[in-house]
């Protein structure tokens, strides 16, 4: 059988972590082609020689040198390509061959990797969300103009994906995306006024990076959620729904016309989703702690609280506008998370700054990827701008 040969970028944060266990599990069916990080070079160089890819990048071009250097230092059988800074890993995508590339790396600074996946001919395994927010449009064209997919990872779109072959499309009357609630769910507004960057990071159920549990906590996660779904799904904003459902069980849900509603339930484990990604259309073996519905017992739904999680109004009111705002939306939130995990604004801080972010932005039609990164350059400058007087006030 043929080996599929995984680019793996973003491969030493949780993502990375639990594809490289996925390909552990499958290591006569994937092969890892190539590794890419951000900074951190002495957990790349144990997965270099563990994994033995042809080609290693990292974005930080000194963790590249440290990197360069170890590497010279040891006797491999195999010594891979290493690439650095923020072009060098758009460079790893171009030149190293492979069938599909997992984008796990975080935020705005994955997306011309992602980009360069699909124009080389690779389907792209998308566990970044901030891609498809920041640029959906150019990415399903590029996907569409290659001929290859985008496959989602993200947990609920995944199981979006899956229900969809209950039907056909034309047979979809919208798709709910279900959300934990965060460790706020039960907050009042003014508990959430004063939480403090602990209780934010207290997620219940799943194990994630610190930015995307704060953006859990907000909802933020959702919201991109909803942008991320138009993309994938093709969809109006007005076929995709939210409901809160704490268990984490069911990790998304299809309606179709007929009244049935399919949906794909299974332990929180990024495993299934990665795993199926990778595989798709084939589902193989996987040893994951299966679910045991005596132990489940109940699952509940509720829906979310407009007042105390405005991010899920502003996804709409960000489809609505097109263009450039998803952009700043995305890029705005990154810079307030930051500000808050830097202890220097408030919890609740972090969405009215990306809201008054939003109202500054003059939003442009149909932008092209470099207006795209000046809008997103725009916002970070805008939200910092507009932070600067909250954190002095807090000093
Ligand atoms: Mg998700």
């Amino acid at each position: 059988m043929l080996q599929k040969r995984v680019l793996l970028l973003g491969s030493t944060g949780s993502i990375g972590d639990s594809t490289l266990q996925v390909v552990d599990n499958l290591s006569g069916r994937l092969r890892i082609a190539a590794l890419a990080a951000r900074c951190q070079w002495e957990k790349l160089l144990e997965q270099v020689i563990r994994y033995e890819p042809d080609s290693v990048a990292l974005g930080d071009p000194q963790a590249a040198e440290d990197l360069r250097r170890a590497l010279a230092r040891r006797h491999l059988s195999r010594r891979p390509k290493v690439y650095g800074g923020a072009e060098g890993l758009v460079q790893l995508v171009r030149e190293t061959e492979g069938d599909v590339v997992v984008g796990a790396i975080s935020g705005a600074a994955g997306l011309p990797a992602n980009i360069a996946a699909l124009e080389t001919g690779k389907d792209l395994a998308l566990a970044n969300k901030e891609s498809l927010v920041l640029s959906g449009a150019i990415l399903t064209s590029l996907a569409r103009q290659h001929g290859r997919r985008i496959l989602p990872v993200d947990s609920e779109h995944s199981a979006v994906f899956q229900s969809l072959l209950a039907g056909r499309r034309e047979e979809v009357d919208s798709i709910i995306l279900t959300a934990s609630g965060g460790p706020f769910r039960r907050a009042s507004l003014a508990q959430m006024q004063r939480a403090t960057k602990a209780d934010a990071l207290r997620h219940p159920t799943w194990v994630m990076g610190a930015k995307i549990t704060v953006d859990s906590a907000t909802l933020m996660n959702k919201a991109l959620e909803i942008i991320e779904a138009r993309w994938l799904f093709d969809l109006p904003p007005e076929k995709i729904r939210v409901v809160v459902h704490p268990q984490s069980i069911i990790h998304s849900i299809v309606e179709f016309h007929d009244g049935s509603m399919i949906c794909q339930l299974g332990p929180p484990d990024m495993k299934i989703p990665i795993q199926y990604a990778l595989t798709y259309p084939e589902r193989l073996p996987l040893p994951v702690r299966k679910l045991n519905l005596e132990e489940v017992s109940m699952l509940t739904f509720e829906a979310p609280d407009p007042v105390r999680f405005p991010a899920l109004r502003l996804a709409y009111q960000v489809l609505r506008l097109g263009g450039t705002a998803p952009a700043v939306f995305n890029a705005a939130n990154e810079v307030a998370v930051a500000a808050f995990l830097r202890d220097e604004i408030s919890f609740v801080e972090i969405l009215g700054s990306v809201e008054r972010t939003l109202r500054e932005h003059d939003v442009e039609d149909n932008p092209s990827l470099e207006e795209l990164l000046s809008a997103d350059s725009w916002a970070r400058e805008a939200a910092a701008r507009q932070l600067q007087p909250i954190t002095t006030r807090s000093r």
